[in-house]
């Protein structure tokens, strides 16, 4: 990809965003992403992305999507994954470490 910005390549997956199986659920996405920014458990974050997964699955331009999320530091849900600043929110699907007691 030399020679091609960031910005140009974020501006192009932008505008292929409008194709997005989403583009009607503005409302029912909101609800996914706050559910899943307070889900604290990886389970519950995996819950949190089984609607969206879903319809992202299906979804046209769902590489675009993907690629846009990471080169513009997205942080929610992309393309049926979670992501914080641009990455896939591994790290926030670890378990907590276990306190030791005694
Ligand atoms: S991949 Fe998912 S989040 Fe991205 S545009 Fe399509 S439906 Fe929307």
């Amino acid at each position: 990809m030399r020679g091609v910005s960031r910005e140009v390549l974020a501006r192009d997956a932008a505008w292929s965003l409008a194709d997005g199986s989403c583009k009607d659920l503005t409302v029912e996405w909101a609800r996914w992403e706050a559910t899943y920014v307070a889900s604290v458990t990886a389970a519950a974050r995996l819950a949190a992305l089984t609607e969206p997964a879903v319809l992202c699955a299906d979804c046209p331009i769902v590489t675009e999507c993907a690629d846009l999320a990471e080169l513009s530091g997205y942080t929610g849900i992309a393309a049926g994954q979670g992501y914080r600043n641009g990455r896939l929110d591994h790290a926030r699907q670890r378990q907590p470490r276990q306190r030791r007691t005694a």
